[in-house]
């Protein structure tokens, strides 16, 4: 089946209309007709090459929310008409010590990625700026009834790569979680982690966002810009989490930490980030790092933000725009996730 889609051409270069192929649906697949696609950094940092070489042209997109159009012979999971959502992987091997624990993500053999991975046929991975994808029932998540689909999209990267390492680091009463950066996956951090009972902090470059932070429910506020917030807070979060793009102070954020707390990294910027030794041993430290979350979990996720009423901030884009939203992610200026209307590519 020959669908549009938009992708990116070369490394670094503006997205163009295109079309692609998607496989016949087999016997343990479903075939979703995409609704809503977010734009994730991790879009953008794969087609402007900060993690290497990639397999162009991309279709990039790994928060899919559509509407399933067919379902294979042995699907008994997914129906013609039900709304579901994709996230970041499309595959993995199903055996593995990891597999089996539920951590599809890490997968020993390598889990396959939605775009720009090599699927099970050999061919490469297209994702979800797309009118329509042909995906293993196994990873395919339900969209609960409730969650406005616009909003559901991006929680199957934002959500789930914010809610695991919460979730995984006991964020919950009388914890105190610090957030740093208010983007696509800090907005989805603080809700999740304020849903859960902690006491939340966010962390910003600016104070430009306050008002919406505490309305998303964190409890203070404070700027990255300011020295003085380094010297206020000293010891003072059990968790942080750091969902920055770019490099950090990695030390000046580790002296936030109580003792025993732990610094979690979900950003995955281009360059190495660096630490002095003493800033994890004063204070029996952690640094750790934390990659979207399983299958289930996911859908643990989606049921969790149904309960409380949680989805993403969204601004719906037609597809046309969609290099225009990079540069305004680029520049900190999104409130606080794009979403492609994938109508706009019909
Ligand atoms: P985003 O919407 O662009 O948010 C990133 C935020 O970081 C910005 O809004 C900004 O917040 C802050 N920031 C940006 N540049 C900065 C700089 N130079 N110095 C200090 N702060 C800066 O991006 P996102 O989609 O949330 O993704 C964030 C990162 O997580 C990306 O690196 C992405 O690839 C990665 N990611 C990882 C996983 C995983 O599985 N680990 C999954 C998804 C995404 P303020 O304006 O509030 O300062
Ligand atoms: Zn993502
Ligand atoms: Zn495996």
């Amino acid at each position: 089946m020959r669908v549009n889609a938009y992708a990116a051409p070369a490394a670094g270069r503006p997205l163009t209309p295109t079309t692609i192929e998607r496989r016949d649906v087999g016997s343990g697949d479903v075939l979703i007709e995409i609704e809503y696609a977010g734009i994730c950094h991790s879009d953008i940092h794969t087609v402007n090459g900060d993690w290497g070489p990639q397999p162009f042209p991309v279709v990039p997109g790994h928060e899919i929310v559509g509407v399933v159009a067919e379902v294979g012979s042995e699907v008994t999971a997914h129906r013609v008409g039900d709304r579901v959502g994709v996230g970041c992987m499309v595959g993995s091997c199903g055996k593995c010590a990891n597999c089996r624990n539920g951590d599809e993500q890490y997968c020993l053999d390598g889990m396959v990625p939605t775009y720009a991975g090599t699927d099970r046929d050999g061919t490469t991975t297209q994702g979800g700026y797309s009118t329509h994808v042909v995906v293993d029932a196994g990873f395919v998540l339900r969209v609960p009834d409730g969650i406005d689909p616009a909003t559901a999209a991006p929680l199957l990267c934002a959500g789930i790569t914010t809610y695991s390492p919460l979730r995984r680091w006991g964020a919950g009463p009388g914890k105190r979680v610090a957030v740093v950066g208010l983007g696509g996956l800090g907005h989805m951090a603080v809700q999740l982690a304020a849903a859960m009972g902690a006491e939340v902090t966010v962390l910003s470059q600016s104070l430009k966002k306050q008002e919406d932070g505490l309305r998303l429910g964190a409890t203070d506020y404070f700027a990255t810009s300011d020295p003085e917030t380094f010297a206020r807070l000293a010891g003072r979060f059990d968790l942080i989490l750091n969902t920055v793009s770019a490099g950090i102070d990695v030390d000046a954020y580790l002296s936030l930490l109580a003792v025993d707390g732990a610094l979690v990294n979900v950003g995955a910027p281009a360059e190495p980030l660096s630490l002095h030794a003493m800033s994890l041993i004063a204070g029996r430290r952690s640094y750790a790092g934390s990659m979207i979350g399983g299958i289930a979990e996911t859908q643990e996720m989606l049921d969790f933000c149904a309960v409380h009423g949680i989805g993403a901030e969204v601004e719906v884009i037609p597809a046309d725009q969609v290099d225009e939203a990079y540069a305004r992610v680029l520049a900190s200026d999104v409130r606080y996730r794009f979403v492609i209307d994938a109508a706009t590519l019909r």
